[in-house]
């Protein structure tokens, strides 16, 4: 038998202060939760130059990336935030439908304590925008930021200690020991973005105390390109979203299922976007592209694409791995036997594998036969084949001729389906989604309503006669 984890006297202090305090922040007016949202926006002011430091000795990031996705994106995020906040927790009130002089109400309550567990790739930008959801939810929050990238997670810990009190909210670093010791903990609700493999761990963790979860898990996501797409924009999107972070992006598109008849093409003009994008005289453009997060995943890259490569994969961009700096080159591989690795796990990094169909049935088959992605891609001008695609696969979202872009419009939920997550976020969604739609219902009436007490002699008959 496993022997019980017991959480730290430090973690168990910080949440019995936050259990005591939820109450004092589940009554705080929007205007009240705005402040503290302004605050945490003024914090981020201060540290954009520190966050870009700590991303480029954790990940090498590109300064572009790091000020757009993780900087820029998540001021902006605050800012829709408390634009909306008022109207998102108005209560609903309306007359019953069942009682003439009875009123209904739901009204948007704090879940109460809540659990952030945040990923490395955007190891920033994915435990504060949980946190300012959260926050809008009128929740205290523990973040635990990933252990893979400690220079972002101190930037983490020192901007949420100097805006927020600990039992408001507070961040506990560490790896699988401290995340372990707080998912032993009866949290209201836990807010995990990461591998669907570990998600399993939470939500089982999660399930000893029915504590709801949200989680925001990745998955193989396929880009489909049918017979008369637009190649020159399919193939300069794919090569641009499978590139961003090095490809460590929970929304890269995984593999291509591209129409026979288009494949060359494809290929010719996804080889000259990687040239324009990252090649500069023949050189590869190192600094607009992440490093691999590290050995262990720079290897299992190296593994995936030799096993493909061994079972007859052609290379026909890129291939090029550099061990010292752990970089791979935008790489591209056709001919991929059905049986490699690749084409089972997650790549999650700079190498895409291209497949070909004859009919959009054969495409949607194969998507079908793979767990259920994050996204889908589809370039098509054909009305009935994106109808088809649409409504024959499951994904948590999908882009017609673009990708990614579908996580970026806020008014659209954002979350896996099954395998790829469960819940959703961003805008409105996130608020509800840390929210408890609490149902009340009012009645007026000074009697007890006794039609459906015993005695019952009679009173179906009354029951359907009214009817
Ligand atoms: P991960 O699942 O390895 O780790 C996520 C978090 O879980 C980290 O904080 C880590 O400390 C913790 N953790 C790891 N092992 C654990 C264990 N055994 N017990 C308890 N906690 C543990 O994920 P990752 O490698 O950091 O991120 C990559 C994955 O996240 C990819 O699958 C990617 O698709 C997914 N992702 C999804 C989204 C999304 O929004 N859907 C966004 C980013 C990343």
């Amino acid at each position: 038998m496993k022997a019980q984890v017991l959480p730290s006297v430090d973690i168990v202090s910080v949440f019995n202060q936050q259990k005591a305090y939820q109450y004092t922040q589940r009554i705080t007016t929007a205007r009240e939760r705005i402040d503290q949202l302004r605050k945490l926006q003024k914090g981020l002011g201060t540290i954009q130059y520190e966050l870009i430091e700590a991303m480029s000795k954790d990940l090498e990031r590109p300064v572009f990336e790091t000020v757009v996705f993780e900087h820029l994106g998540l001021i902006k995020i605050i800012d829709e935030t408390c634009e909306n906040l008022e109207k998102w927790m108005e209560p609903e009130i309306k007359p019953s439908s069942i009682k003439s002089d009875a009123n209904i109400e739901i009204r948007y309550e704090s879940r109460g304590v809540v659990l952030i567990i945040g990923p490395w790739n955007f190891p920033f930008l994915l435990v504060l925008e949980p946190l300012v959801a959260a926050i809008a939810a009128g929740n205290t929050v523990i973040a635990k930021p990933s252990e893979m990238t400690p220079n972002v997670s101190k930037v983490v810990k020192n901007l949420i200690s100097s805006v927020f009190e600990p039992k408001f909210v507070a961040v506990i670093e560490g790896g699988i020991p401290e995340t372990t010791e707080l998912l032993a903990l009866p949290f209201d609700h836990i807010f995990f973005t990461g591998s669907p493999t570990i998600g399993k761990i939470v939500m089982a963790a999660a399930a000893k105390n029915l504590t709801s979860v949200t989680l925001e898990l990745g998955g193989k996501n396929p880009f489909i390109v049918d017979a008369e797409a637009n190649l020159e924009k399919a193939a300069q999107t794919l090569i641009h979203k499978t590139t961003i972070n090095a490809g460590q992006l929970c929304l890269s598109p995984d593999y291509g299922l591209i129409h026979h008849s288009q494949v060359t093409q494809f290929v010719a003009l996804a080889r000259k976007a990687i040239k324009k994008m990252y090649y500069s005289e023949g050189k590869y453009a190192e600094q607009d592209s992440s490093k691999i997060i590290n050995q262990k995943n720079y290897n299992r890259l190296k593994s995936l694409f030799g096993d493909a490569v061994e079972k007859g994969a052609t290379i026909v961009a890129g291939g090029i791995f550099d061990d010292q700096k752990l970089r791979i080159e935008p790489t591209l591989l056709t001919k991929v036997a059905p049986n490699s690795k690749i084409l089972e796990e997650e790549i999650f990094g700079p190498i895409f594998p291209i497949l070909t169909y004859d009919t959009i049935w054969e495409a949607i088959e194969y998507v079908n036969s793979k767990p259920k992605p994050l996204a889908l891609y589809l370039f098509s001008d054909i009305e009935e084949n994106t109808e088809n695609v649409i409504k024959m696969t499951s994904s948590g979202g999908v882009c017609i001729n673009e990708a990614f872009v579908h996580a970026l419009d806020y008014r659209l939920p954002f979350g896996g389906v099954n395998n790829s997550g469960v819940g959703s976020y961003h805008g409105k969604f996130g608020f509800m989604e840390l929210s408890h739609a609490k149902s009340i219902f009012y009645d007026q009436s000074k009697e007890a309503d006794t039609m459906m007490a015993p005695p019952f002699e009679g009173k179906l008959e009354q029951l359907t006669n009214a009817q």
